[in-house]
């Protein structure tokens, strides 16, 4: 493929090239340089995908379990031959760095190994003699054609927290990725369909807001999974409510790291700070992935004065990051993911300094000047009353804020209107508990900075970071894509 030719499109066995009139281009972040073309598909390719899956719906939810398992066996083994091209073409088109690009396949992965189960967990319950001779059982069923939209800062593993659960339990899916990273959600697909997956039980639409309305409104649609920003996600959980349609809609977040003085008192933020533990977690949260991760902290606090110590000691190790090209450098961070979210991001930096923030480290300077970079950034003093506190930036961008104590770091957490993750730094099993139990938020983390759970658990947003009822992944994923069926029998003794 040229960067010139438009991405094509799967729907049954074949992927097409849509005759649309409109295109976005898709960008390699590290350089700024054009290296594709996503299809703005409409209702049209929408309907084409949604036939296909309807078709296949009828044989694939037929197909004995165990049968469907096989087939994800099979997908699984040629993810990992295909583990470090998948890597290099989601570190081309997304930016991050090859070890980051990796552990985002990982995860990935780790959904279908959970969804090669699906025998054994999509088992339905068996009461005899509910009643006087009669037999109760529940059976888990499949909802029908379902579909998923994902955003573009995990291309293998959010639509991979899906399909691979969608399809097992038999359904039949359709997947709009990001139009910012089409290749790797392509190539995952040609994949799956190598292992032998039949026509139509996979297809993929690209394209933006039309296509998603358009699969929010489809009637043949029975659920639709979502992962993007807020305001996105609250809208395709109301118009999917209109429709009648199951949905999960994870949005936006704004975490928090707490480090208690008795993590640097005690070493964990002190001389030997290259190597604490500590201080790596809250620089991987904060920048891992340009801090480009809805588990990324953006928030630091220190109670009181032990927040002079996290400062200086992050900002000492923020001037040993190295920022630039991740496919061809070996580097600590790569770039954001185009240039609109570059240019909102320096306009942050700039807007902190006339709101009175003190700009400790500022991701404007000493940066390639091709490319969309955004070194990492620290702005101390943040309050409860700044902007800053409950936006999210999406980047990396860390406040640090102050609070006198324990109790009031928990209530400014539950402040802020996300719910997706807090993290505790301590050697205090109490004051973990204490904030384990009080911080209004789906995922906490003590002593580890991204408690992102792998796919054995769902992924427990609450508040503003999610809209539904059911999450993705884990117990939640199964029950979300398969629906109860429950029958009673009498038979007559003999
Ligand atoms: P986004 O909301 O801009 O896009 C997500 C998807 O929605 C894309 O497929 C996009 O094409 C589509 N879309 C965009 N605007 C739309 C509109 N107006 N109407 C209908 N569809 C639209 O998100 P993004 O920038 O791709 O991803 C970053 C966001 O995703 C961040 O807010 C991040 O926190 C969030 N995120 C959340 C989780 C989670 O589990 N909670 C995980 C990853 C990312």
């Amino acid at each position: 493929m040229t960067p010139t030719d438009a991405i094509p499109i799967l729907i049954g066995e074949h992927w097409i090239t849509p005759e649309v009139e409109a295109h976005t281009p898709v960008y390699r972040p590290a350089t700024g340089e054009v290296i594709g073309r996503t299809p703005q598909c409409d209702r049209v390719e929408v309907d084409l995908a949604v036939e296909a899956a309807s078709r296949a719906f009828a044989n694939w939810s037929a197909t004995p379990a165990p049968e469907r398992a096989r087939v994800l066996f099979s997908y699984r083994e040629l993810l990992e031959e295909q583990f470090e091209h998948l890597a290099e073409i989601l570190c081309g088109e997304n930016g991050k760095t090859r070890e980051e690009a990796r552990g985002d396949v990982r995860r990935g992965i780790e959904v279908v190994e959970l969804a090669c189960g699906i025998g054994q967990m999509a088992k339905g319950e068996v009461l005899p003699e509910l009643a006087a001779g009669i037999d109760g059982a529940a059976t888990r069923e499949p909802v029908g054609v379902c579909a998923g939209i994902t955003p573009f800062n995990f291309p293998a593993m959010v639509p991979m927290w899906m399909y691979p659960l969608a399809i097992a339990c038999g359904n039949c899916f359709v997947l709009k990725p990001s139009e910012k990273v089409p290749f790797t959600a392509n190539h995952l697909a040609e994949l799956f369909i190598e292992a032998g997956l039949p026509p139509g039980v996979l297809n993929v639409v690209h394209g933006g807001r039309d296509v998603v309305e358009a699969l929010c409104r489809h009637p043949g649609i029975a659920a639709i999974s979502f992962v993007g920003s807020s305001p996105v996600a609250r809208r395709v959980y109301e118009l999917t409510g209109q429709t009648g349609k199951r949905c999960q809609a994870a949005g936006g977040a704004k975490n928090v790291l707490l480090v208690m003085p008795d993590a640097v008192e005690s070493g964990l933020f002190g001389e030997a700070a290259a190597a604490d533990p500590t201080l790596n977690a809250v620089m991987h949260s904060a920048f891992g992935c340009a801090g480009q991760r809805c588990m990324a902290g953006s928030l630091l606090m220190g109670i009181g004065d032990a927040s002079d110590g996290l400062r200086d000691q992050l900002a000492s190790a923020m001037d040993t990051m190295t920022v630039g090209d991740t496919l061809s450098d070996d580097v600590d961070m790569g770039p954001v993911i185009d240039g609109a979210a570059r240019q909102r991001l320096v306009g942050h930096i700039a807007d902190a300094t006339s709101a009175d923030l003190a700009v400790v480290r500022d991701g404007r300077e000493g940066v390639p000047d091709t490319g969309f970079y955004v070194g990492p950034t620290l702005l101390d003093g943040v309050t409860p009353g700044h902007g800053l506190f409950a936006e999210e930036l999406f980047g990396p961008v860390l406040g640090l804020m102050r609070p006198e104590t324990l109790d009031q770091a928990i209530d400014w957490i539950n402040r802020i209107p996300y719910g997706n993750a807090a993290t505790i730094f301590t050697h205090d099993g109490g004051a973990a508990r204490t904030f384990a139990r009080g911080a209004e938020c789906g995922m906490i983390g003590v002593n580890v900075g991204v408690p992102a759970p792998m796919a054995l658990f769902s992924f427990s947003g609450w508040d503003q970071s999610f809209f539904g009822d059911l999450h993705v992944q884990g117990t939640e994923g199964i029950l979300f894509y398969t629906r109860q069926k429950t029958v009673l029998s009498r038979w007559p003794r003999r």
